[in-house]
């Protein structure tokens, strides 16, 4: 590790973005269900299907304290933006797998979304998951499109496991590490990567609603987030690694997660420190990361970001307040990029954990379907058309 410093050297690198979805419009939208509506994930999903240029929301599902309610009663809704009229007058259904769309999203709580989920699927439903409950199953992909595009390629492998007809199950990760495997990719590609490690400060929304008690929180510091240390120690491994056409081959790095909930809103910031294997400068570092540019078919999908990690350099950035919602939430932001004297790198992240951890990630992943063929109008086509693998 060479001795480089940022020290008033670099000017402010906050990327000017492009405009978004320069992809066609389809002739015809894809119609979208979303089970789990009602919660705090849902409801961003909810909003984001309310303007999106490929798919429109016709269903919304959740448990039976909202069942056939209008959206507009039985929702606590939390986001500034109205609820889009279209969405409030919506009848909220069950998880019966008998929904008028193409496909669902699922922002399930956890405790009901893995065979809610398969029963989807089995039905021929699409389904594009936030929840944990399949993200490490050996068919199914744990997906971020601008990192592992390739793992779709196992789709058909899962549906011939199952035997799903024209259904299966996507998976995005968790909140937290979605953020770092995103920072994580341009280094593993243009160093390699051996040890992560990664503490985390999390905002209470990750928790849903109404999550963490607020006795509990205010003016305070939780160091435990139950299941969430070994979901940023495994996800990654899969994420990073391989689909060698049979199975998910993991990518074998040293992870060691540390996390914690604090009374803050929106967004996760994590310290990381990491070493790599090819001895890099602190400048070509903060080079591979600012330079991390999506290819073509990504950059066309509609909650694609062309440079979707943002480097800071002031040296007190980023800042949930300031920074969280770079790039519509899109976009991680990264600063503090400096040496570290028991690795190699160290820097700090952050990444909006309901838009990028969760709603517009799962957005992003349909798109990224439906642009390789992997969605259907269920009306018209026959269950079992998918498109031969394409490995990218
Ligand atoms: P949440 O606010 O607690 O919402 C949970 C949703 O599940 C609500 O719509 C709820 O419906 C529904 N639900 C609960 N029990 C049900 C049942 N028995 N039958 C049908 N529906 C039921 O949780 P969230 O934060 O939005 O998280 C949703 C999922 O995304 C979880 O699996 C979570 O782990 C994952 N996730 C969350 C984040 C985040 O930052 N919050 C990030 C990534 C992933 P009712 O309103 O009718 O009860």
């Amino acid at each position: 590790m060479s001795s480089e410093h940022a020290k008033g050297s670099d000017v402010n690198v906050q990327v000017k973005q492009p405009a978004r979805g320069s992809a066609k419009r389809p002739e015809k939208k894809w119609r979208a269900g979303v089970l789990g509506a009602t919660g705090i994930v849902g409801q961003r999903l909810v909003k984001l299907l309310g303007e999106h240029p490929w798919f429109e929301l016709t269903e919304v599902a959740a448990s039976e304290r909202s069942f056939g309610k209008c959206y507009a009663d039985a929702v606590r809704w939390h986001l500034d933006a109205p609820i889009p009229a279209a969405a409030g007058a919506l009848v909220v259904k069950g998880l019966e797998p008998n929904l008028a769309c193409d496909f669902v999203f699922s922002a399930l709580d956890s405790s009901v979304a893995g065979p809610a989920e398969e029963e989807f699927a089995r039905a021929g439903y699409p389904v594009v998951s936030n929840s944990n409950n399949h993200r490490m199953d050996p068919d199914v992909p744990l997906l971020i499109p601008e990192v592992n595009a390739a793992h779709l390629d196992a789709i058909p492998l899962q549906q011939k496991n199952r035997g799903y007809e024209g259904g299966f199950i996507v998976t995005n990760p968790n909140c937290s590490t979605a953020g770092l495997v995103l920072v994580l990719k341009p280094l593993a590609d243009t160093f390699g990567l051996e040890k992560i490690f990664v503490v985390t400060l999390q905002a209470v929304s990750g928790a849903g609603y109404p999550g963490v008690a607020s006795m509990d929180i205010h003016g305070n510091v939780v160091p435990f987030i139950s299941g969430e240390e070994e979901k940023m120690e495994s996800e990654p491994q899969k994420l990073l690694g391989k689909w060698d056409g049979a199975r998910f081959v993991d990518a074998g790095l040293g992870i060691s997660a540390h996390c914690n909930r604090v009374p803050v809103l929106d967004g996760h910031l994590e310290c990381v420190s990491l070493s790599l294997k090819k001895i890099a400068s602190l400048h070509e570092v903060r080079e591979a990361l600012k330079n991390f540019e999506v290819d073509e078919e990504l950059a066309s999908l509609p909650s694609a970001v062309r440079h979707p990690v943002v480097v800071l350099d002031e040296p007190d950035r980023p800042q949930p307040r300031r920074d969280v919602n770079a790039d519509e939430g899109m976009a991680a932001v990264v600063g503090r990029v400096r040496e570290c004297p028991l690795l190699d790198v160290k820097l700090t992240l952050l990444s909006h954990n309901l838009v990028r951890g969760a709603a517009g990630a799962a957005l992003l992943n349909a798109e990224l379907l439906a642009a390789r063929g992997f969605l259907k109008h269920r009306t018209t086509a026959s269950k079992s058309q998918l498109p031969q693998s394409v490995s990218r």
